[in-house]
């Protein structure tokens, strides 16, 4: 069982700023190392290829949950800020398909 998943929020960008991403995003062909904004955001803090054919399926699976969004961009960076911590370690395919299993209602 997953967790519950809400609406995302508009201009947090928290996900698209905090979390590693091992996979290779457009503009981004090594990934996206945590802490780094990804390149898609625009000055909005939205992402500038969503619904588009180059959006990335580790961001098309990933879902907005009050786990880890909480209610505002701040406890979003610091909720996913801790989870990139605690799995520093561990293998950046392990991590990102932790993250988007946790994220998911479906897995
Ligand atoms: S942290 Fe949550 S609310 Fe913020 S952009 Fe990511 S999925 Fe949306
Ligand atoms: S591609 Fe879009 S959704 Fe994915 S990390 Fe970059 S800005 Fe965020």
């Amino acid at each position: 069982m997953g967790l519950d998943i809400i609406q995302c929020r508009p201009a947090c960008a928290a996900c698209c700023i905090v979390i590693s991403i091992s996979s290779p995003l457009p503009g981004m062909p090594n990934g996206k190392p945590a802490g780094i904004p990804c390149v898609n955001l625009d000055e909005q803090q939205r992402c500038k290829i969503y619904d588009s054919i180059d959006y990335p399926l580790v961001c098309r699976n990933h879902k907005a949950s009050p786990e880890f969004c909480g209610e505002t961009k701040e406890e979003a960076m610091e909720r996913l800020g801790e989870l990139e911590r605690l799995t520093q370690n561990d293998d950046l395919h392990l991590r990102q398909s932790l993250i988007v299993l946790l994220g998911s209602k479906e897995l």
